[in-house]
C-alpha cells in the first residue's frame, strides 16, 4: 500500500473527551470516527486492524472444527418470546417495528435465532457434535457507551454455538473452546487471563471469561500468582469491585457524597461505600427518590456489572440533600403505573437494605425489587447481585489473602472482558424445542455451549496494553501493515525514490506486510505519524543512506535506530 494513495487521517490534538488511552490513541491515529453514542466508523486504517483481529479468530475457529455461518442481525419478537427473552433481556434489546408493524429487535446476540436454525437443520444425533459461528455485527443498547469501541452500542462479535448429545460432550467442547480462545489471544499477543464468571444473563452452568490485563479495565479480576493465565488455576472476576492496594480493604466508610460521581457503580460498591449490608439478595433493586412534592425524580437500580446505574444523585437522599427517600408504597405506586421506567414491582419482593452500622439516614432505605428483571438488560441472581456466602467471600478477597483452593497466594488486577464461554445446558433448546433424534430413535434435547468474542473490543484492549509517549505500538499480529518504507525528499532524489518502491516492493514478495510513505512529509512529522499508529518495523530510505549502501531501521519500541544493508534489513524484517 503506498500511503499517497490511502487515507491517512491522524491528528495531532489530544481528543478532550476520551477517558482512556485506547479512545484517546484510536482517535489521534484516525481509526475511528464516532458517529452517535456508541456507534463508529472504522477508518482504513482502523478496518486493516480490525480485520487483522477478525482473521485470527476465524482462522483459530476453523482450526478448533467450528464451522462458520451468518446470521441476520435484525431479529423477530415471536422467536424472543419463545424464550422469555423478549421481555427478560431488558434495556440492552433494541425493539423497532417494520411497515406492517411488525415487532423485531436488532440482536445483542444470537442463541434464539442458532437455536431456530438447529431445530429446523438438525434431525439427527449423527450431526452432532456441531459447533456454528458467525463474526457478526451485534447491537447492545448500552446505559452508557463509553472509551470508544471498548463499549460500544454496536460492536462486532464473534459468537458460536454448540450442539451435543450428551452433557460430557459439551463439557470436551467447552474446553476445545476454551483452549481455542487461550490461542486466540497468545497468537494476538495479548497479555490475558481465564477467570471464573457468573454466567449471568444467558444462564447455564459454566462459564468463563477472558480477560486483557488493564488498568483501565472495568472488571477486577482476583488470579492466583502462582499459576498461569492458563485457567486451571484459581482466577475469579470480581465484576466491578474496587480495586484495592495489597494490604487494604476496600474503604467501607468513605462519605457518601463519593457515590455522587458520573461513573458507574456496582451495588456492592454503593453498600460498601454506604457502610451498609447487603441483608439479602434479589434480582435487582432500585431506589427511588421523591421530591418534596413526592414527585418520583429518579430512579437508581443498583446491580452488579456492568448494568450498573448512577444516575441518581444520592447525595440529594434524605439527609444529604433536597430529597428523600421514596417509601414502599410510592415506589409500587409509581412503579405500578409505570411499567416501562423501572418494571414492575412485586411488594412481596421489596426488601430493605439495613445499615450494618446505624445512619439515621439509611434507616429508611427502601428499595424495590424487579421480580422480573424487566428494566435492566441481563440482571441476574448471583451475577448483579451477590449469592449468599458465594460472591460475597469472592469480593471481599484483597491482594495477597491466599487463595481459596489453597494452592497460592492472589493478586488483583484489573481486566477487560474479551471473551466468554459459557456452557447453556439444554435451556435455549428446550424453550424452543429443538430435538433431535437419539441413537435409539428418541427425540433428544441437545446439550448447547456459547462462546463469544468482542472482536472490535480486542482492538481497543490491545492498545491499553502496547502504547507509549508517541503513541500505539501493535503487537505484530494486528498492526496495519508489519512495515514501513519511508522515503526522505523523494521528488528532490529519484533515485531515493527507485530505491524505496524496489524495497517496498523486495518487502511484499517476501512475505512483509509493507506500507510505503511516499506522501513527501517531512521526516518529523512522517515519522510521528508512522509511530502514531503503531507499525511495528520502520525502514527509512534517504540519500545519505542510499550513499553508504545502508538503510536505517527502527523497532517501534527500540530506542535507537541502526543502520542495516539490504541482506541485515531482509533477514531482519523475514
Ligand atoms: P460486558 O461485561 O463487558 O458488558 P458482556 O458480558 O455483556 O460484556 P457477552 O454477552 O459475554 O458480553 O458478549 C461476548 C463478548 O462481547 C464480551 O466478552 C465482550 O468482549 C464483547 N462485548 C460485549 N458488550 C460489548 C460492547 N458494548 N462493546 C464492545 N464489545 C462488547
Ligand atoms: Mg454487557
Ligand atoms: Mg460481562
Ligand atoms: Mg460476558
Amino acid at each position: 500500500m503506498r500511503l499517497s494513495q490511502f487515507h491517512l487521517h491522524t491528528s495531532k490534538e489530544t481528543p478532550a473527551d476520551a477517558e482512556v488511552i485506547s479512545h484517546k490513541l484510536m482517535l489521534k491515529a484516525g481509526m475511528i470516527r464516532k458517529l452517535a453514542a456508541g456507534l463508529y466508523t472504522w477508518s482504513p486504517l482502523g478496518l486493516r486492524v480490525l480485520r487483522k483481529v477478525e482473521r485470527a479468530v476465524r482462522e483459530e475457529m476453523d482450526a478448533a472444527g467450528a464451522i462458520e455461518v451468518l446470521m441476520p442481525s435484525v431479529q423477530p419478537r415471536e422467536l424472543w418470546e419463545e424464550t422469555g427473552r423478549w421481555q427478560k433481556f431488558g434495556g440492552q434489546l433494541l425493539k423497532i417495528k417494520d411497515r406492517k408493524d411488525a415487532e423485531y429487535c436488532y440482536g445483542p446476540t444470537h442463541e434464539e435465532v442458532i437455536t431456530d436454525f438447529a431445530r429446523n437443520e438438525l434431525a439427527s444425533y449423527k450431526q452432532l457434535p456441531v459447533n456454528f459461528y458467525q463474526i457478526q455485527t451485534k447491537f447492545r443498547d448500552e446505559i452508557r457507551p463509553r472509551f470508544g469501541v471498548m463499549r460500544a452500542r454496536e460492536f462486532l462479535m464473534k459468537d458460536a454455538y454448540s450442539f451435543h448429545i450428551s452433557d460430557a460432550d459439551l463439557v470436551r467442547e467447552y474446553r476445545n473452546m476454551h483452549d481455542t480462545y487461550s490461542r486466540i489471544f497468545t497468537r494476538l499477543g495479548l497479555k490475558f487471563r481465564a477467570v471464573q464468571a457468573d454466567s449471568g444473563a444467558i444462564g447455564g452452568d459454566a462459564s468463563q471469561e477472558f480477560h486483557v490485563l488493564a488498568d483501565s479495565g472495568e472488571d477486577a479480576i482476583a488470579y492466583c500468582i502462582e499459576d498461569d493465565s492458563d485457567g486451571s488455576g484459581y482466577a475469579a472476576n470480581l465484576e466491578a469491585a474496587e480495586a484495592v492496594a495489597p494490604g487494604e480493604r476496600p474503604a467501607a466508610t468513605e462519605a457518601m457524597h463519593q457515590i455522587d460521581t458520573p461513573t458507574q457503580k456496582t451495588c456492592e460498591e454503593v453498600a460498601a461505600l454506604m457502610g451498609i449490608a447487603l441483608e439479602r439478595t434479589v434480582k435487582s433493586v432500585a431506589l427511588m427518590g421523591v421530591d418534596a412534592d413526592a414527585k418520583p425524580q429518579f430512579g437508581l437500580a443498583l446491580v452488579r456489572g456492568d448494568h450498573a446505574v448512577n444516575e441518581i444523585k444520592l447525595a440529594k437522599l434524605p439527609g444529604l440533600g433536597d430529597y428523600r427517600l421514596a417509601t414502599e408504597a410510592e415506589i409500587a405506586e409509581h412503579l405500578g403505573s409505570e411499567p416501562g421506567f423501572l418494571g414492575p414491582v412485586a411488594p412481596k419482593n421489596a426488601i430493605r437494605i439495613v445499615a450494618d452500622r446505624s445512619v439515621a439516614a439509611m434507616a429508611d432505605f427502601v428499595v424495590g425489587a424487579n421480580e422480573t428483571g424487566y428494566h435492566l438488560a441481563g440482571v441476574n441472581w448471583g451475577r448483579d447481585l451477590p449469592e449468599p456466602d458465594t460472591v460475597a467471600d469472592i469480593r471481599n478477597v484483597v491482594a495477597g489473602d491466599p487463595s481459596p483452593d489453597g494452592r497460592g497466594t492472589l493478586a488483583i488486577a484489573r481486566g477487560i472482558e474479551v471473551g466468554h464461554v459459557f456452557q447453556l445446558g439444554r435451556k435455549y433448546a428446550e424453550a424452543m424445542k429443538c430435538t433431535v433424534l437419539d441413537d435409539n430413535g428418541k427425540a433428544a434435547t441437545p446439550a448447547m455451549g456459547c462462546y463469544g468474542i468482542g472482536v472490535s473490543r480486542i482492538v481497543a484492549a490491545a492498545i491499553e496494553q502496547n502504547f507509549d509517549a508517541n503513541g500505539i505500538a501493535w503487537p505484530e499480529a494486528m498492526a496495519p501493515w508489519q512495515a514501513v518504507v519511508c522515503v526522505i525528499n523523494p521528488k528532490k532524489d529519484p533515485a531515493v525514490a527507485e530505491a524505496a518502491e524496489a524495497l517496498y516492493r523486495e518487502l511484499n514478495a517476501a512475505g512483509v506486510e509493507t506500507a510505503l510513505d511516499d506522501r513527501g512529509l517531512r521526516p518529523g512529522a512522517m515519522f510521528a505519524d508512522i509511530e502514531l499508529i503503531g507499525i511495528p518495523h520502520r525502514v527509512v530510505v534517504s540519500e545519505r543512506g542510499l550513499a553508504s549502501g545502508s538503510f536505517e531501521y527502527r523497532h517501534r519500541r527500540a530506542e535507537e535506530a541502526e543502520n542495516l544493508d539490504r541482506s541485515a534489513l531482509l533477514a531482519r524484517l523475514g
